[in-house]
């Protein structure tokens, strides 16, 4: 399997995944008797929204407090048992700074099949960054920034990769947004939120993803699943908000088949 070799490469390690894939038996196993019980019905997945690093962010944890690679992909493993489709990671230094981004990336990717999109704050992408980007399925890869960012990575468009405005906007909707229902938000600590627009807020804590079962913390009626934008004062926006993208991804996609 190319993923395994291409990362046994790098980390030099037996076999990277073996700790993740135990896991994720493990949260396999309880994520169904989770989807059996009664409240099954709420624990879906469909989007993860992890945040790698805190750069960028009011929420700024520690290097010690963030997860590490394998808790990662221990999320990535619950959410995807729960029914996810869609991650975007939001990198919020360089890439370089973040080379388990690449991992994370693939193995959602190669083990669970998702659509993966990287949240760039800014365009400094290495050669080898560029030589990373091309070992993905580029099919299921987007690259989502701001428009300056994009301009910038325009090039990128001629290898087949694929770039997404982040700019999302809720000036036409009325009332809470719901989309948090269906996402796993996760701070660089391991602290999940409703979404992104309240990453760092305690009025929105749902957990922690280190200590927690995801299928538990998404199927628990009484945390606050819904975000009214308009009431809540220091916010990061809707920016790259996942279903927003995966939306915009597939009109685009139905608009030019
Ligand atoms: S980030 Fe914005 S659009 Fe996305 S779920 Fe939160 S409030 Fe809704």
């Amino acid at each position: 399997m190319r993923a395994k070799d291409f990362w046994q490469n790098i980390y030099r390690e037996s076999d990277p995944f073996i700790s993740a894939r135990r896991i994720a038996k493990k949260v396999k196993s309880s994520s169904k008797k989770a989807l059996a019980s009664n409240d099954s019905a709420n624990s879906a997945v469909k989007y993860i929204w992890i945040h790698v690093t805190g750069e960028g962010l009011q929420h700024e944890p520690s290097a010690e407090q963030t997860l590490s690679t394998e808790e990662w992909l221990n999320i990535i493993d619950e959410s995807a048992a729960l029914g996810a489709e869609w991650m975007v990671i939001y990198v919020g230094s360089t890439l370089a700074q973040h080379p388990e981004v690449w991992q994370l990336c693939d193995w959602a990717q190669t083990a669970h099949g998702l659509h993966v999109g990287l949240h760039l704050s800014n365009s400094c992408l290495s050669e080898s960054d560029i030589e990373h980007l091309g070992q993905l399925d580029l099919e299921k890869t987007y690259l989502i920034g701001q428009e300056k960012t994009l301009d910038s990575l325009r090039f990128l468009s001629t290898l087949g990769v694929k770039l997404c405005d982040s700019k999302v906007c809720l000036d036409d909707q009325a009332g809470p947004c719901s989309s948090p229902e269906a996402m796993a938000c996760v701070a660089p600590d391991g602290t999940l939120y409703s979404c992104g627009f309240v990453l760092g807020n305690n009025d929105f804590t749902l957990g922690d993803a280190r200590g927690e079962i995801l299928a538990g913390v998404m199927s628990d009626d009484s945390l606050p699943r819904k975000v009214d934008t308009s009431s809540v004062p220091h916010h990061h926006g809707c920016d790259a908000c996942p279903p927003h993208i995966a939306h915009r991804i597939i009109g685009n996609l139905a608009s030019n088949s």
